[in-house]
């Protein structure tokens, strides 16, 4: 698919929801070993609102559907991960404008590759991770080196580059020790084991790209 339009994004985001509402319980063992258990529920209220309401509205625009997902989960996660996660959907929403400023209702591999590259900065900027500080912005940083070494022009192919590189970004949590937020305080515990935020980046990516396999299937 070279372009994406609102419907396809919110069909992928709906499988999204889905398939973060299932991985609860992995994050949520998975927080209770490396942070404080609240991972799982956090991800899994956010995404249930995301599903149960904003994607059940119309948008004019990819900007307007992405600036509504991140606001449904700022104010249903709460919290720091709230506005982190909050802001990997609302931090690019620019790339889904074009040079007059027009918000854009369908958009193509640069576009997307330009949404997640703002979208780590901004998060960068409000949670002052650094990489390597074991956070979920070492997945979406290898996601978004990943999307930049993709040449093609099919957007489903550059989110499963996002995916594999988001995973490849989970891996290498497992050897980092946590910095920030509450992980902090389970320095030591927390080796081996990934860190819970680059899971759910992990996920997102893969629930964009299978959603978005489901939409084409279901044009046939
Ligand atoms: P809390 O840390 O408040 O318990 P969650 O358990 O829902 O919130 O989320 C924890 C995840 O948030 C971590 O695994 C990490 O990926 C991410 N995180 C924490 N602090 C930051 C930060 N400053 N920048 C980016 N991601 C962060
Ligand atoms: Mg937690």
């Amino acid at each position: 698919m070279k372009e994406i339009d609102v419907i396809s994004l919110q069909a992928a985001l709906l499988h999204t929801s889905r398939l973060i509402v299932e991985k609860e319980s992995f994050l949520t063992q998975l927080d209770n070993i490396v942070g404080d258990g609240d991972h799982g529920t956090g991800m899994r209220d956010g995404f249930l609102e995301l599903s149960q309401t904003a994607l059940q509205e119309s948008y004019a625009s990819l900007y307007d559907l992405v600036y509504a997902s991140g606001v449904s989960l700022v104010k249903t996660m709460g919290g720091a991960s709230g506005v982190i996660f909050g802001t990997l959907f609302i931090g690019g929403r620019n790339a889904f404008l074009d040079e007059a400023g027009t918000k854009l209702q369908s958009a193509g591999v640069c576009a997307f590759r330009s949404f997640f590259r703002q979208s780590a900065e901004s998060i960068a900027k409000r949670g002052r991770a650094k990489p390597n500080d074991r956070t979920m912005l070492d997945a979406l940083l290898h996601a978004v080196e990943a999307m930049d070494a993709y040449t093609g022009d099919d957007v489903q192919t550059l989110l499963y580059e996002g995916w594999q590189g988001a995973q490849r970004g989970v891996e290498a949590t497992k050897q980092m020790l946590p910095r920030m937020g509450r992980t902090k305080n389970f320095r030591d515990v927390a080796l081996g084991y990934p860190d819970p935020g680059a899971c759910s980046t992990a996920f997102i990516f893969q629930g964009l790209y299978e959603g978005l396999q489901n939409s084409e299937e279901n044009e046939f």
